[in-house]
């Protein structure tokens, strides 16, 4: 059984306590977010087994099926995909999170719906630190502008930011991503935004260099449920 869910998932919280040792970090100070992405609902019942209860999923049209197929479980769905915004009215049902958070349409509409649910959620805005075209996220210089216009709206508590390093090898490279939402967060506290405190940042390719650049979460899929056999 050496390649078990169970052993994938020791290993990896193994690594993250090491890069946490590392980077003289408390292992507390690191969660993690259990990406479960096109892996079947099966899988999702053992991690929950295992004691996960959080999982990260990018795609509503899959957050739906899962949850209607594993309610019992009462899975925590984490959205960490670009969400279209005639999408809105199942995330504000269905999700406990959302950290892809990345225009103003967006929370717009998610406010009006989750207005209409009655709920709050807790919000990342999602920052583009890689110059990659793929990757989704406001610019930086944006940030500021739009976390005081979220201040207006009271069905979201934004609770920090969220990146995707750029795709590469290159450990300074992919290091720069990640510090440099380490810097915008700390510039947006100085300027009130006190409530800003968490970093999800860091996948399973790397997530040790994220924790030694101060992810508060790291965001793990291949690491714990295994290579994917298609796209999300
Ligand atoms: C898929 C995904 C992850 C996890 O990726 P792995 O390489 O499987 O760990 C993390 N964050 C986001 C935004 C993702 O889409």
């Amino acid at each position: 059984m050496s390649d078990s869910l169970e052993t994938r998932l020791a290993a990896v919280r193994r690594r993250i306590a090491l890069a946490c040792e590392r980077a003289g970090r408390s292992p507390d100070e690191v969660a993690l977010l259990a990406v479960s992405k096109t892996f079947p609902p099966q899988a999702l019942r053992q991690a929950a087994e295992l004691g996960i209860r959080r999982f990260g999923e990018s795609r509503m049209q899959e957050i739906r099926q899962k949850d209607s197929e594993l309610a019992s479980l009462k899975p925590e769905w984490v959205l960490i995909g670009h969400l279209q915004t005639n999408k809105a009215k199942d995330a504000a049902r269905l999700v406990h999170e959302v950290q892809s958070l990345d225009r103003w349409s967006l929370a717009e509409a998610l406010d009006g719906r989750l207005q209409a649910e009655g709920r709050t959620i807790d919000v990342l805005v999602q920052v583009k630190t890689s110059p990659e075209p793929s990757k989704f996220g406001l610019e930086p210089a944006e940030l500021a502008g739009f976390l005081e216009r979220l201040q207006g709206l009271h069905t979201m508590r934004v609770k920090g930011l969220m990146t995707m390093a750029v795709n590469s090898p290159d450990e300074s490279a992919v290091r720069a991503c990640f510090r440099s939402l380490r810097e915008l967060r700390d510039r947006m506290q100085a300027q009130g935004h006190a409530g800003l405190q968490r970093l999800s940042m860091g996948m399973s390719g790397d997530f040790e260099w994220a924790i030694q650049e101060g992810a508060t979460e790291v965001r793990i899929g291949s690491a714990i449920f295994g290579s994917r056999q298609y796209p999300d």
